[in-house]
């Protein structure tokens, strides 16, 4: 299953999704996003890293299902998904029905992951989850709040993690990486090269790396080369994010 991780800001400390109590409760939490296990790297063609293969139709209607939650997170979820909406010809409904659904959200267990596009649609994700916010239906912290969700909506609509197009270099402190991750959340060495440095074949327009994209995941100096690269947690949309997504699905006709 997916493993449930949380930032602590970097160098701070880390907690796990209902596990041990944070560090420093007054520092904002961060999530890191992780990939479900089903995904593979082999044969598929993200960049953006939008995912080709698991592209929707265009002007496709995605209709959300809430798994376990109270109603009123629907509202506030799907009006931040909607900044997606803005700038592309791909739009969230909430559905009551599950068996029409597009992607299923539970806020339950998994951390934060999303299938890929219409990978939703696909066993195991097909009669359960298809996207986890675990605990985000009572998080309070807006800015949080707002990232999660543009990022695994990002996912929903067919986007893979930016940082992991094969035009990205980052001075990874290989066994640095490993290792801190190997301490924190028992992630086996496959488990890092998933999340973290397996890359994607990456096709124009999209090959530039955008650090500013929703679709980014932190890199702290620490696990670095000579500590002197990093990249901040974004906070929502880039610019490069909203001109991208409305080339591969576009408003206009
Ligand atoms: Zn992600």
């Amino acid at each position: 299953m997916v493993n449930k991780v949380r930032y602590l800001l970097w160098g701070l400390g880390i907690c796990l999704v209902f596990g041990v109590a944070c560090r420093d409760k007054k520092t904002p939490v961060l999530h890191f996003c992780t990939r479900l296990k089903k995904v593979k790297i082999s044969g598929r063609q993200p960049a953006f890293a939008p995912n080709y293969i698991r592209q929707w139709g265009q002007h496709k209607e995605i209709r959300v299902f809430l798994l376990d939650s109270a109603r009123p997170i629907s509202a506030r979820l799907l009006r931040t998904a909607a900044a997606w909406s803005k700038y592309c010809n791909v739009t969230f409904t909430l559905t009551e029905k599950k068996p029409l659904s597009d992607i299923r959200v539970t806020f339950r267990s998994g951390g934060y992951a999303s299938a890929v596009g219409k990978e939703a649609n696909e066993s195991p994700y097909l009669n359960g989850p298809s996207m986890f916010l675990e605990g985000l239906d009572t998080l309070s912290d807006d800015a949080e709040f707002t990232r999660v969700v543009l990022h695994e909506f990002g996912h929903a609509i067919g986007l893979e993690h930016e940082l992991q197009k094969s035009t990205v270099k980052i001075p990874w402190d290989t066994e640095a990486v490993v290792s801190y991750y190997k301490d924190l959340y028992k992630w086996p060495r496959e488990e890092v090269y998933r999340n973290i440095f397996d890359q994607f074949p990456v096709e124009k327009p999209y090959e530039e790396f955008d650090s500013t994209s929703i679709m980014v995941y932190a890199v702290p100096a620490e696990l670095t080369i000579g500590h002197t690269f990093s990249i901040p947690w974004p906070k929502g949309l880039s610019s490069t994010d909203e001109k991208d997504i409305g080339i591969w699905y576009p408003i206009k006709k």
